[in-house]
């Protein structure tokens, strides 16, 4: 699909050990949201920093950024942390879609041919009413 508006974005993401003692409950974000965290199973998880290097995160190649997984590990450490001693568990890559809008596309490709995508990192919160728009569209044509 050539003529599509849509481009990879990588996101970093990090999940600590238990950490005995964890202080907080629920899900944040900071710096307009390129930054995000939440508690789960007493562990932080905790993700985000594409904002500090655009260019080297556009890409599908699932690798870690090593100045970006050292900034989440410091922001960790000073901000989410402080004072608290925690190990990391593992990290990881993952590739989100973006495009120009930050609307997904819902579209018909051909009579036969459907597409619901580019959830610009929200495909979970997207996801179902994207499905429900998809299944109208695909109704409408058949
Ligand atoms: C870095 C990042 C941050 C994100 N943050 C958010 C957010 O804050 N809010 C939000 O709403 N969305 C967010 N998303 C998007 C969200 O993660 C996805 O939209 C959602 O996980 C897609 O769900 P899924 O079930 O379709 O696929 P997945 O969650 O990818 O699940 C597919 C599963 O199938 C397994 N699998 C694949 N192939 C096989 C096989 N051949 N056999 C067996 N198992 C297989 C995989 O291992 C995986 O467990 C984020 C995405 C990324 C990459």
């Amino acid at each position: 699909m050539p003529d599509v508006d849509i481009v990879p974005g990588r996101g970093q993401v990090l999940i600590t050990k238990p950490i005995a003692g964890l202080k907080f409950k629920g899900i944040f974000h900071f710096d307009k949201g390129y930054y995000y965290f939440r508690e789960i199973d007493g562990r932080v998880l905790f993700g985000g920093g594409r904002n500090k290097d655009f260019d080297a995160e556009t890409t599908t190649d699932f690798a870690l950024n090593p100045d970006i997984q050292d900034d989440l590990e410091q922001k960790l450490k000073e901000i989410i942390l402080p004072g608290t001693p925690f190990e990391i568990e593992t990290k990881w890559a993952g590739i989100m879609a973006f495009g120009s809008v930050k609307q997904p596309i819902v579209k018909a490709f051909s009579y036969k041919v459907f597409g619901a995508f580019r959830m610009s990192g929200m495909g979970v919160a997207l996801a179902s009413e994207v499905a429900t728009q998809l299944v109208g569209l695909v109704s409408e044509r058949h």
